[in-house]
């Protein structure tokens, strides 16, 4: 604040040089050339004596520190000067009334409003007083006779009003100055943190961030881009993106037509040759400026190798695990057959038993060879099945043809109905064999969760892009725990379940690009929902 009044106060004093000087030079061409006024050697000696004043300001700028009272001192003595200078030159005559309006300008800019009118007043007071001892012949400065009472009193209203008027103009004008300096100073540091506040957020982000021009040249490289790539920004501002990344091709993606978008999704490797390669996942998208042209790129990116390396990690341990399971469980499951198998020969090894015990013992040892067998054929199916043969045929012909099975298994059952609700004929491309499996499998499980009786109804629907097939079922249900396991392989609840048939149909149906979902609560019967793309639809 008092650096800036240092300064007013200095252009204060230099202002007031270069009037004077001015001041000096004209009254001596005016002396010379066309009139004299009525003191021409007073006036010289005070414009001479306000020049040493000046020089005077200037050497004491340095020594007092209260410019605020010092500026409206040297104002002070500015009126008083130019009156005696008005006295000087002529009183009512003189020409120079008008630099007292300079100096209401002045106390205006250098202090405040409140000084304007100070001077302004100060100036009128003096002026008048000066102008009505002119009148009155108290002061012995001689006027053109013809000037009366009333010119006197108007000259002095006209001065007044135009100091005050002096006043309040150039006190409104330098306050709207001083707001638009100061709102001014405000946007300008409020820019200037801005773009601190951007470049300390670019060269903080963790992310490699870059900036291209149209051409691919590097524009802007921070301290990340700097460490994933090894490129410190000096170099990397002479080279085009191209050659620090590769992998991007086409060389830049191409800019999308009406400047949205165009944001796309790279990984590659860079410093393969070095021998320690990174693998970088890149985003890039074209900068535009205000008006909406394009201006280049800008691109953000990773170096996302440890989690690529965690990411295999993490598949491997699951597929060894995944594996690792699936054993344990077939182990389990042929184990048990195995057992019985052993069982029934040793018995019949050590020939003890009647005719009658032989008879069921080989039964069991062959049922359980039987069982043995299903569970491999199963496996199989699930784990090497054979490639599927599509061909076109009616859904709902397959499901008859399962249907009639199923009855056929649950004719010795009377608790148990069946109904169908079929929609028109169902074209799909698909494995016949196949598909029957799933149908079958789901309806014989359907079958088995209602050991007390109940309905099982299947029905079908189209809808616009695919086919639906609904085994619903009132049985015993399957509870919210079980819901997400029933598809592993091997997952079962029933004492004689292999726990591959849903599995199998999971496989057969992922195959042919469908779906299938069930829905169901413990108690409350299940409903499975098999669900084929209609591919005449897509096509
Ligand atoms: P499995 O029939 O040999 O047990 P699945 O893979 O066909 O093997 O079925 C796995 C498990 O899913 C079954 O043991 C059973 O708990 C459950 N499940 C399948 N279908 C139904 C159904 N309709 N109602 C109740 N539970 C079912």
């Amino acid at each position: 604040m008092n650096d800036i009044l240092l300064k007013k106060v200095k252009a204060l004093i230099s202002i007031r040089v270069v009037f004077i000087t001015l001041l000096l030079g004209s009254f001596f061409l005016l002396q010379v050339g066309y009139r004299s006024f009525p003191y021409p050697r007073a006036t010289s000696n005070l414009i001479v004596a306000l020049y040493f004043l000046t020089i005077i300001y200037a050497f004491l700028l340095d020594r007092i520190k209260a410019y605020f009272t010092f500026a409206y001192f040297q104002i002070f003595m500015d009126v008083a000067a130019i009156n005696v200078l008005i006295y000087l030159t002529g009183g009512i005559e003189s020409w120079f009334s008008f630099i007292m309006l300079l100096t209401v300008m002045s106390a205006n800019a250098v202090l405040n409003r409140k000084a304007g009118y100070v001077i302004a007043t100060f100036s009128s007071i003096l002026y008048g007083v000066m102008i009505d001892l002119q009148y009155y012949k108290l002061l012995p400065i001689k006027y053109d006779p013809a000037l009366n009472e009333k010119d006197f009193l108007y000259n002095i209203f006209v001065h007044i009003a135009a100091f005050y008027m002096m006043a309040f103009l150039s006190g409104y004008l330098s306050s709207r100055l001083e707001k638009t300096t100061r709102d001014l100073e405000q946007t300008d540091s409020d820019l200037k943190e801005l773009s601190l506040f951007n470049r300390e957020l670019i060269e903080n982000i963790p992310s490699g961030i870059f900036t291209t021009g149209i051409d691919g040249r590097i524009l802007i490289f921070n301290k990340a881009a700097e460490d994933i790539t090894g490129i410190t920004r000096e170099k990397a501002s002479n080279l085009k993106i191209t050659a620090i990344f590769p992998f991007i091709n086409p060389p830049i993606p191409p800019l999308p037509k009406g400047g949205e978008g165009g944001l796309e999704r790279i990984e590659g490797v860079i410093g393969q040759q070095t021998g320690d390669g990174r693998i970088i996942n890149l985003t890039i998208s074209p900068r535009v400026d205000v008006t909406g042209v394009k201006i280049g790129f800008i691109g953000i990116f990773q170096d996302i190798t440890r989690l690529k390396k965690m990411e295999m990690d993490i598949k491997h341990k699951e597929k060894w695990a995944a594996i690792g399971e699936l054993s344990a469980n077939i182990a389990h499951e042929i184990r048990n057959p195995l057992a019985s198998l052993k069982g029934a020969i040793e018995m019949l090894r050590e020939d003890r038993a009647a005719k009658e015990q032989k008879e069921r013992l080989t039964e069991i040892a062959l049922k359980e060879m039987d069982r043995l067998n299903g569970i491999i054929t199963d496996f199989l199916m699930y784990s090497t099945p054979r490639a599927a043969e599509f061909t076109a045929l009616d859904l709902n012909l397959v499901l008859d043809d399962t249907l009639e099975l199923l009855k056929n298994t649950a004719s010795a059952r009377k608790d148990i109905s069946i109904t169908k609700d079929f929609a028109g004929p169902l074209f799909v491309n698909a494995d016949r064999q196949k598909m029957q499996q799933v149908f079958l499998n789901l309806g014989m499980n359907a079958l088995e969760a209602m050991p007390d009786g109940g309905e099982l109804s299947v029905s079908t629907k189209r809808s616009s892009r695919s086919f639906e097939v609904v085994f619903k079922d009132t049985g015993i249900g399957i509870s919210q725990k079980n819901l997400e396991k029933i598809f592993y392989p091997f997952f079962t609840t029933k004492d004689e379940g292999t726990g591959l048939g849903l599995a199998i149909a999971y496989r057969i149906i992922e195959e042919h690009k469908g779906k299938i979902n069930v829905i169901s609560n413990l108690g409350e019967g299940a409903a499975f929902k098999v669900i084929i793309p209609d591919s005449s639809a897509s096509l």
